[in-house]
């Protein structure tokens, strides 16, 4: 089993690669944010304060990074032909 960090470093490391070669794009989005622990919250977690420390929280704009359409209808290509052999 992998530790969080190197996770980290895997997802990164696969992230690095996919926009070097012009695979994700960039996009924003408002998303629920806690300022006191400095960290976007997923949406299904959050009923007006933060889990974690009870905070109140607001929506900001987060960046996020998209991959591009070609990407994905070739991972589900990939998918479709690894599931019928
Ligand atoms: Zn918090």
């Amino acid at each position: 089993m992998f530790s969080n960090f190197t996770c980290f470093r895997i997802a990164q490391d696969i992230f690095h690669k996919l926009n070097k070669n012009g695979l994700c794009s960039e996009a924003s989005l408002d998303q629920l944010f806690c300022e006191k622990d400095s960290k976007f919250l997923a949406d299904r977690y959050v009923e007006g304060t933060c889990p974690t420390c009870a905070y109140p929280v607001q929506p900001q704009i987060a960046v996020v990074f998209l991959t591009h359409a070609a990407l994905r209808m070739h991972v589900e290509t990939s998918a479709m032909a690894v599931a019928s052999s």
